[in-house]
């Protein structure tokens, strides 16, 4: 381990990450600097920590600071390291580096790593559950659950108890100032485009997550994504595939049966029936395909983890459920904040004749939405858009209607799906874009959304 006593550390960004980092850094005695755009922190800082307050310093963020005072830089993952004040710093061997690089350097037990552009937060928390169902102790941390650092603080507890695995979700964000992780077994779900404005390229997001592949001793690939696969085939401990039954997981979609074989002269062994899971969607069966080939990896026998996938409900804001009668229903996908996912959402309509209304829009990242242009006009009976990019839909599906507000793109889905003549109506909120342009995230976006619907649904029933 690293000798931290006494060490002059900046922390940069003071939120639910940065709090963490300092707590951590305080237990190893280090004299800790909180560095935040908000010059207003003192009293957060004493609400937070009271007893230690009064030993932490706080400097106001500039981009051009002059960072070389200290022996070590921990970015919080909402901070871009690609900023004059952390290149200089770094280009003169500076320490720079994330609150996953700094666990790593502390941490004894056994990690599972979860990356990609979508799914990594279901992909996680299905394998917690999973995990959970086979006995294990385990914790979920990093970019969803707990901050990393924190178990370090938890674990060993005072009556000795350790955890079996930490599950880690890790962003693009995480892994770029992330080089020491060491992981069992790890997976790249995909990589679509995203986050081109803080990396700048398609080609960096990329090679950012593709990090991963040298800090695990194990690799889940998707046979479907060439982006999850690495250079070295040795390290691939199983596939999964959609369409390929070559992969040691395939899922048969004429049967919806998930069969499973460890090599090629083994005969493949039908595990479970997607149609038994509660989650619907191509991409969920393909996240519980790679839950299980990590199981599997993990000597797991695999019965008390399919009969958790079979019950696991999903996570608020993914493809979830809002309210369905017998013509309208509603879905919630406000956690669609980028092509891909809003493309996963629609394929899930790939084999019904619904009439489907998509509720999209909002800030785009900088990213190309032309791979959504197929689908808007082919599949999608009427787009309903809004927010900062909305133009950029009108020129990909020039049908589209532009609302101002989310409630209105709601109200206007309303009375289409009552005045349309088909038997059954989706209406799906599925932005493709992030939501800070006019929402404080993601789920306020979702929980917007979910009220509208539900004033709307009461309205009607008055109504009627
Ligand atoms: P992340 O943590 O990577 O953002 P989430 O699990 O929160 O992923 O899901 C984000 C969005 O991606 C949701 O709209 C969800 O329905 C969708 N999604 C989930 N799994 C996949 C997958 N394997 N491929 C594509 N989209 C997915």
């Amino acid at each position: 381990n690293p000798h931290l006593a006494h060490q002059s550390i900046a922390v940069v960004g003071y939120g639910i990450t940065g709090r963490a980092c300092v707590r951590f850094l305080l237990s190893k005695t280090a004299n800790v600097t909180v560095i935040d755009k908000r010059e207003d922190l003192a009293n957060q800082i004493l609400a937070d920590m009271p007893d230690s307050a009064g030993s932490i310093s706080i400097l106001g963020f500039r981009d051009d600071m002059d960072l070389s005072s200290f022996d070590w830089v921990i970015l919080s993952p909402g901070v871009s390291p690609h900023q004059i004040c952390f290149e200089r710093y770094k280009s003169k061997q500076g320490r720079l580096i994330g609150d996953i690089e700094l666990f790593a350097l502390f941490n004894k037990t056994p990690l599972i790593g979860i990356t990609g552009s979508n799914g990594k937060t279901t992909v996680t928390d299905m394998l917690g559950e999973c995990l959970r169902a086979a006995g294990l102790h385990i914790e979920l941390a990093g970019n969803y659950g707990k901050c990393a650092l924190d178990l370090l603080l938890d674990y060993p507890k005072e009556n000795g108890d350790t955890l079996d695995f930490i599950v880690l979700e890790l962003s693009s964000f995480q892994l770029e100032v992330c080089q020491s992780l060491r992981l069992e077994v790890a997976t790249i779900l995909n990589i679509t485009e995203d986050h081109i404005d803080r990396h700048g390229s398609f080609e960096n997001y990329k090679v950012a997550k593709q990090t991963i592949f040298d800090m695990t001793e194990a690799i889940v690939v998707n046979l479907g994504e060439d982006t999850s696969m690495p250079a070295n085939q040795k390290k691939i401990s199983a596939s999964v595939s959609l369409d390929n039954p070559v992969a040691n997981f395939y899922l048969d979609q004429e049967t919806g049966a998930v069969l499973h074989h460890s090599n090629s002269e083994q005969a493949a062994q039908a595990l479970f029936n997607v149609n038994d899971m509660k989650l619907v969607g191509a991409h969920n069966y393909i996240n519980a395909m790679t839950v299980l080939a990590i199981c599997h990896h993990l000597h797991i026998d695999l019965c008390n983890p399919i009969e958790a996938l079979k019950t696991y409900g999903g996570l608020a804001h993914r493809f979830e459920l809002v309210s369905q009668n017998s013509k309208i229903t509603w879905i919630n996908d406000s956690k669609a904040t980028n092509v891909g996912a809003c493309l996963a959402a629609l394929k899930c309509f790939e084999n019904t004749h619904d009439e489907l209304i998509l509720v999209a829009g909002g800030d785009a990242k900088g990213t190309d939405l032309h791979p959504l242009k197929e689908a808007l006009n082919n599949r999608v009976n009427q787009l309903i858009v809004f927010g900062k990019d909305a133009k950029q839909f009108i020129l990909l599906c020039p049908s589209a209607i532009v609302v101002n507000t989310l409630e209105a793109a709601v109200s206007i889905a309303a009375s289409h799906a009552s005045q349309s003549s088909a038997e059954k109506v989706t209406v799906l909120l599925s932005p493709a874009c992030a939501s800070l342009d006019m929402f404080a995230n993601y789920q306020q976006r979702g929980d917007v959304f979910r009220k509208a619907v539900l004033e709307q649904e009461a309205q009607r029933n008055v109504a009627n």
